[in-house]
């Protein structure tokens, strides 16, 4: 999480509007984020200030790294299948293997096992499941 005023990561919440919303700050901004606060009348009093615990390793990696890698992969393959110097329909009422054909020599240039392909519940990975 950034910090509302600068690039840095922020370090802590500033929680106003009793308690019911936040601004996360780094240690630079505390002073110009409660001045900012103040502006919003009667909610404008800073109810309290929260530590920002450090992500850890495997958090950041879900965060960045996975969802990262996932949509780069996705780009990735609609680049293949759209350069490809024949076309291919792809639709509810086109043949699933010639697309799967072009998917496996896609992930076959990139070297991309699916032998374990999760295609069910890999969203969880990303804390989130959407395929119900
Ligand atoms: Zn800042």
């Amino acid at each position: 999480m950034k910090c509302e005023y600068c690039k840095s990561i922020a370090t802590k919440k500033l929680i106003w509007a009793d308690g019911r919303a936040f601004v996360p700050i780094c240690d630079d901004h505390v002073t110009k984020a409660k001045s900012e606060i103040r502006k919003h009348g009667k909610w404008a009093d800073v109810v309290g200030v929260k530590k920002i615990r450090e992500m850890t390793l495997a958090e950041a990696l879900i965060e960045y790294k996975v969802d990262t890698a996932i949509s780069g992969a996705c780009f990735d393959l609609l680049g293949y299948l759209t350069t490809r110097p024949t076309s291919i329909p792809v639709g509810a009422d086109s043949l699933c293997p010639p697309v799967l054909e072009r998917f496996l020599a896609w992930a076959k240039i990139r070297g991309l096992s699916i032998d374990d392909a999760d295609v069910k519940h890999w969203e969880h990975v990303l804390g989130r499941n959407l395929m119900q």
